[in-house]
């Protein structure tokens, strides 16, 4: 499946990029996000404390999310998932890719040996990891493709994927994406700032547009598990990534204006 991807990215590069239509050229209502809540199914993801599973807050923002973008800012918005099922990884991603989607934006909560460890963390695709830490989440995160058997990709295609990716457009227009997003959730929780970080994730290897990964918060803080727990901050949290989109897409071209509450499109 992956292997399959990579071929049809070096064969019509126009066609899955665009065909040469820059985003900023699209309105709201021409650009589609494609949103993808980590995990689901069998895979529960991290496990806090008091029990919570990170497939569940993954998929709660990411219908929240879904809301605002969708309501608010008048952009086609489209899940990986909508109720608790497995969906492999690289899935995902095809599912983006046939949808023709303009982003792609992976929900997550983290997880760490340390109790103590907090805040926010945005990736996007790389094949070397900015640090240790980041190789060590991307593993976690990449784990259910071992346990998910059939779809199995091999570790040569990932590696001709990442490599294939250093030149495109959208490998740039990702690390833009994975800022703006960074910033907004930075300015509207709070939370400790851990950095825009690269590192080889599965679910994003394969994505022909803009794509980037977003660990919330961390479910193994017992802190942090009861905040990502709560409806209200929730709400915030999607608030932030959506105020995110909107400051990508405001620096390529005005598309999106983001206003608090209300949110309107305009033409160029
Ligand atoms: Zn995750």
């Amino acid at each position: 499946m992956a292997f399959v991807i990579f071929i049809a990215s070096i064969l019509t590069p126009g066609a899955l990029l665009g065909a040469g239509i820059g985003f900023e050229d699209l309105y709201a209502g021409d650009i589609t996000i494609v949103i993808d809540p980590g995990h689901g199914g069998e895979d529960t993801g991290a496990v806090g404390s008091n029990g919570t599973e990170e497939k569940n807050i993954t998929l709660s923002l990411g219908l929240m999310l879904k809301e605002i973008l969708k309501e608010r800012m008048g952009c086609n918005v489209l899940l990986t998932r909508t109720e608790d099922v497995f969906i492999p990884l690289d899935e995902r991603t095809a599912f983006a890719n046939r949808a023709g989607a303009d982003l792609f934006i992976s929900i997550h909560a983290n997880a760490a040996v340390s109790r103590e460890a907090m805040g926010v963390e945005t990736f996007f695709l790389s094949f070397d990891a900015t640090d240790d830490d980041a190789r060590r989440i991307a593993a976690f995160e990449n784990k259910v493709i071992r346990v998910s058997g059939s779809q199995t990709p091999e570790a040569d295609d990932l590696n001709l994927i990442l490599l294939d990716l250093a030149n495109t457009e959208a490998h740039h227009e990702s690390s833009r994406l994975a800022e703006a997003v960074h910033l907004s959730m930075l300015k509207a929780t709070g939370k400790e700032n851990r950095g825009v970080k690269q590192a080889p994730f599965a679910v994003l290897a394969g994505a022909t547009m803009p794509a980037v990964l977003v660990e919330t918060g961390f479910i193994s803080n017992p802190h942090e598990e009861k905040w990502l727990s709560s409806k209200k901050e929730q709400a915030r949290i999607a608030e932030a990534i959506a105020e995110g989109v909107a400051g990508f897409k405001k620096t390529n071209g005005k598309v999106i204006e983001y206003s608090g509450f209300r949110e309107h499109t305009k033409k160029n």
